[in-house]
């Protein structure tokens, strides 16, 4: 998902639209670490995963990926702007990892992408290719990228998506901190995931350096969208818990992948082979 400028978290949020959760690996209460009325940046004791308790409950979490003003503003605005100059660097990037990534060619290589916005990346993949399909939340951002770009989406969450077979290559591009529980978004993916196949995401990563400089003013901060803050340490622990290995973590913001983003890695995972 993408990030807009404008979006619903510039309404008034209260006590009533927030609930507390746990840890979605240990299952215990995470410590305080920044206040952000009715909001808190916790971290959990055992595993050091740091997330947002409380948080908007899942009513409230859906009205703002269903406001318009999400996607707009920002990357996929009309009009030029330096963001959209950003994005086809990034998805040219992307593509290249992936195809290093994967021992096959693009051609009939099946991708699902989760958390596909307005269909951009899914797109320009099914330019080179790939055979797409998308997953998305937002009801515009999903219905954009089938009326206008005639790909096929499906809307909601990726539990609810009924889906045709394993996947190739799964995408969750600025996803994960966005998901109600990673480790279950990440069984979900696994079951969805191809036997040789690779996942690929970016997230922003609490401890990135504009993240631990500038704590509650990190702009990336954002406790009404961005409920869970991984560094490189705890994505290896809840892929690990989802049966994935992370196999490569890529920070360098001179990478097409990640270009220019100070404070989010791209990585690949695959899967941990069932024991038998
Ligand atoms: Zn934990």
């Amino acid at each position: 998902m993408a990030h807009g400028d404008r979006s619903a978290c510039t309404r008034e949020w209260t006590a009533a639209d927030v609930e507390p959760v746990s840890c979605c690996v240990c299952h215990i209460d995470g410590d305080r670490v920044y206040d952000l009325p009715p909001f808190a940046v916790v971290r959990c004791p055992r595993c050091r995963l740091a997330f947002v308790s409380p948080r908007l409950r899942t009513e409230a979490l859906q009205a703002v990926y269903d406001d318009v003003g999400y996607f707009e503003g920002g990357v996929y605005g009309s009009t030029w702007s330096p963001a959209m100059v950003l994005q086809r660097v990034w998805t040219a990037g992307r593509l290249g990892l992936i195809r290093a990534a994967l021992s096959r060619p693009p051609a009939g290589t099946r991708m699902l992408e989760v958390g596909c916005g307005y269909g951009l990346f899914l797109a320009a993949a099914r330019q080179r290719g790939y055979d797409v399909t998308g997953v998305e939340l937002s009801r515009s951002a999903s219905r954009h990228a089938r009326d206008v770009l005639d790909l096929s989406v499906h809307q909601g969450q990726l539990d609810a998506a009924v889906l045709d077979g394993r996947y190739d290559v799964i995408a969750a591009w600025d996803t994960l901190e966005h998901v109600p529980d990673p480790v279950a978004f990440l069984r979900t993916a696994r079951t969805l995931l191809a036997d040789d196949g690779v996942l690929v995401f970016s997230t922003p990563y609490f401890s990135s350096l504009p993240a631990r400089l500038l704590r509650t003013r990190w702009w990336t901060l954002k406790p009404t969208e961005h409920i869970w803050h991984f560094t490189p340490q705890s994505h290896h622990l809840v892929f690990a818990r989802a049966g994935l290995a992370v196999t490569r973590i890529l920070r360098n913001p001179l990478a097409p992948a990640n270009f220019g983003r100070l404070d989010s890695l791209v990585g690949v995972a695959r899967r941990i082979p069932d024991l038998t």
